[in-house]
């Protein structure tokens, strides 16, 4: 049995933890923060997020708060008609293996976190912040800012978009500064008149701004997020925002969707950032998973589903006993790099060819979108959500 660190206690670090003891190893999960806790906002995943679970044996603790939602539903948010519908029931599922759901994250968090609980071969350790490794013959040495020395065969970079284990193996600098403003709200649904109930994904789109909407820890809250291309420079996270504010960025939106707005209270504000993809993420004993490895925009509603991912697809690559880490480490990286890469760019292009269109490019995705066939639908997802394919080029 070996020792693998895990710099990073997020969706993907724990993932990778239980992919690590799963695998017949020990693994020691170091996170910065006092607790292990997720943001109290939603997410949506996709069946390739749920094929992960199911794989990592936690699809049942994620079911459980889950709001499996009956579409994504595109609509204009300028005119409020409706552009297309993606049923996400029978056909779907059948077509996947997996449903779409949308969940809170504490709940998704919680599930992976109880069953790295169960596995004694799991440590999970708090206010342990990584400040650097380095190698010590076929050991890793991690550096905490306690001055803390913890010593493994291996580790996990899987410590977010600011990574410190990125910074030392890649040294390419802070995250790229998208632009867009995203303000997120959770609201209880005794809140949201019945009418506006909608059990589906919908998002509004509209000229640099958009706004989404659905259900989620079982129907017991309403997940708001609205989207503004404001060309912001300064990186915010989780900034408390005046309602006022959200609501005059929107103003110019459908009167449905601006009645979606009106729900939202204590709104918090974050600045999005991502980065280019990158080929190589290894270095020796040392390697990165999620954003730490490849942080995107949120459009493709991917980020946590390829972090889930990747905890599998490293899990299938350890076998127990001794295991020649850069060797597994590089095969991981090789098998992950295009996919992942891919998923970076097609969230950007999401952003700016489907959400945020203006004009003559709005009325032309009006009415391409509009068009297409639910089997055309489903055509345009089946790379996002069938089983990956390691060899997808960078489009
Ligand atoms: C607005 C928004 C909406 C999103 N919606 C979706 C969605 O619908 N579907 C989806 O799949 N994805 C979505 N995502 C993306 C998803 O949230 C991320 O991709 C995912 O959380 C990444 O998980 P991670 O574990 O790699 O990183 P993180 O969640 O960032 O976790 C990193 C962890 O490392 C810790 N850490 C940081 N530095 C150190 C250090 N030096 N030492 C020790 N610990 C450290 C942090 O405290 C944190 O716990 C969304 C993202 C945003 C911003």
């Amino acid at each position: 049995m070996t020792t693998v660190l895990i710099a990073g206690g997020g969706i993907g670090g724990v993932a990778a933890a239980l992919g690590v003891a799963q695998a017949g190893h020990h693994a020691v999960v170091l996170e910065r923060n006092a607790q292990f806790t997720e943001l109290g906002a939603g997410i949506q995943l996709g069946p390739n997020a749920f094929r992960a679970l199911d794989r990592l044996g936690v699809m049942e603790g994620v079911h459980q708060g889950a709001v499996f939602v009956d579409a994504l539903t595109l609509m204009d948010g300028v005119t409020g008609e409706r552009i297309t519908h993606l049923p996400l029931t029978g056909e779907f599922r059948a077509r996947y293996g997996y449903p779409y759901a949308v969940v809170h994250r504490v709940d998704l968090y919680t599930a992976l976190l109880d069953a790295c609980r169960a596995y004694e071969t799991i440590d999970l350790r708090t206010d342990s912040a990584v400040v650097r490794y380095q190698f010590d013959g076929d050991e890793v040495l991690v550096e905490l800012v306690s001055g803390e020395i913890v010593r493994g065969d291996a580790l996990i970079g899987a410590d977010g978009i600011r990574s410190t284990v990125r910074a030392q193996l890649l040294a390419d600098g802070e995250p790229r500064v998208s632009g867009h403003t995203i303000y997120r709200s959770v609201i209880p649904i005794e809140s949201v008149p019945d009418e506006m109930r909608w059990n589906s994904v919908t998002l509004w789109a509209a000229p640099k701004r958009h706004v989404v909407h659905y259900p989620i820890a079982g129907g017991k809250f309403l997940n708001l997020a609205a989207t503004v291309d404001n060309a912001a420079t300064e990186v915010v996270t989780g900034r408390p925002v005046d309602r006022d504010l959200v609501l005059d960025t929107f103003a110019s939106m459908a009167a449905t969707t601006r009645a979606f707005i009106d729900l939202g209270r204590d709104w918090r504000t974050w600045v999005l950032c991502d980065r280019d993809p990158v080929r190589r993420w290894t270095d020796r004993r040392v390697v990165l998973l999620g954003d730490a490895a490849h942080p995107m925009l949120q459009y493709a509603a991917q980020g946590a589903c390829m972090a889930l991912e990747d905890a599998v697809s490293l899990r299938d690559l350890l076998e127990p006993g001794e295991v020649d880490f850069p060797l597994v480490f590089e095969r991981f990286n090789d098998l992950r790099a295009d996919r992942t890469g891919w998923v970076q760019q097609v969230s950007r292009a999401i952003g700016e060819q489907v959400y945020h269109p203006d004009g003559a490019e709005a009325r032309e995705r009006n009415t391409s979108l509009g068009a297409h066939t639910v089997t055309r639908l489903f055509e345009l997802v089946d790379e996002l959500y069938q089983e990956p394919v390691p060899s997808m080029p960078l489009a």
